[in-house]
């Protein structure tokens, strides 16, 4: 187990990906913050699920990903209950899917927030710890759209870009101190955020269902396979061991071959 006596905070970890990487955070013996929005009794089942299966301790954190404050508290409760944060994922993100003359300026401004910032401001708290034990692991969830970009997802596009760039800054910054920071770019992966855009993308290009899932979203990636949240968490426990201490400020792609191309 390569995570025994570590804590990990995973946001957006109520659903997805970011469920998948905190249970097999869990399973490599970490004790687990989980955080994001969903049903009170499903996240219960989660949290309590996570303990039972794995045998540590796991908390959940509602802190808003949108809301700084919110943010820096979570990571400042984590340290209060277990003594430090050692991994770091930052995996919140949301999706909205519409041309840039209609997209709408709150839209914007929650992607960005979510899925950039939120990072920033959560490194902001986690990094003097890190840097204090002189090891520790911050895993951003890009996507495949931090390379590259496809029409309607402005906000995204941009976001994850931006993350992109935040990771390799951190790295930079961290290199000397034990801590390394790279991101996942994962291709489509079958989760609730990519069956949700599929009504939005309809509509957008004006296609049925089975239009948009192989002519839009397995159109891109060689495969013709969605990525599985198994296989991303996977790589996000492999970014945790020792043998990936020479990883850093890398952009690792789980896209089935997408940009590649
Ligand atoms: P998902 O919708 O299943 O999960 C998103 C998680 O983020 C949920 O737990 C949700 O509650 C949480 N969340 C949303 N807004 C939040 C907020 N304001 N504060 C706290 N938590 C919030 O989506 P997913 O597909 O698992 O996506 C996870 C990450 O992976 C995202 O960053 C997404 O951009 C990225 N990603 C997904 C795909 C894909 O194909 N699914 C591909 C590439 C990248």
């Amino acid at each position: 187990m390569t995570l025994k006596s570590k804590t990990a905070v995973v946001t957006g970890s109520t659903s997805g990906i970011g469920l998948a990487i905190a249970r097999a955070m869990a399973r490599e013996g970490a004790n687990v913050v989980i955080n994001g929005f969903g049903e009170g009794s499903a996240i219960e089942a989660e949290r309590s699920g996570i303990e039972k299966e794995f045998g540590v301790k796991a908390v959940y954190s509602p802190a808003d990903m949108s809301k700084p404050d919110e943010i820096e508290g979570m990571v400042e409760e984590a340290v209060k209950t277990f003594g430090s944060v050692d991994v770091l994922v930052n995996n919140a993100g949301i999706q909205f899917v519409s041309p840039i003359e209609d997209f709408p300026r709150e839209k914007w401004d929650q992607i960005i927030a979510i899925n950039l910032s939120s990072a920033f401001f959560a490194m902001h708290a986690a990094i003097p710890g890190m840097k204090a034990k002189k090891w520790g692991r911050i895993i951003n969830t890009a996507s495949a759209h931090s390379l590259v970009a496809s029409p309607f997802k402005s906000a995204y596009v941009a976001a994850k870009h931006g993350i992109a760039g935040l990771t390799k800054t951190a790295a930079l910054e961290l290199a000397t101190f034990g801590v390394t920071v790279n991101c996942i770019s994962p291709g489509y992966v079958w989760t609730p955020l990519v069956e949700r855009q599929i009504p939005d993308t309809m509509k957008a290009r004006n296609m049925t269902k089975e239009q948009v899932m192989n002519d839009v979203l397995l159109q891109a990636q060689p495969t013709k396979e969605f990525v599985t949240v198994d296989q991303v968490a996977s790589l996000a426990v492999y970014l945790c061991s020792d043998a990936a201490s020479q990883i850093t400020g890398a952009n690792l792609s789980m896209d089935g071959g997408w940009t590649a191309a």
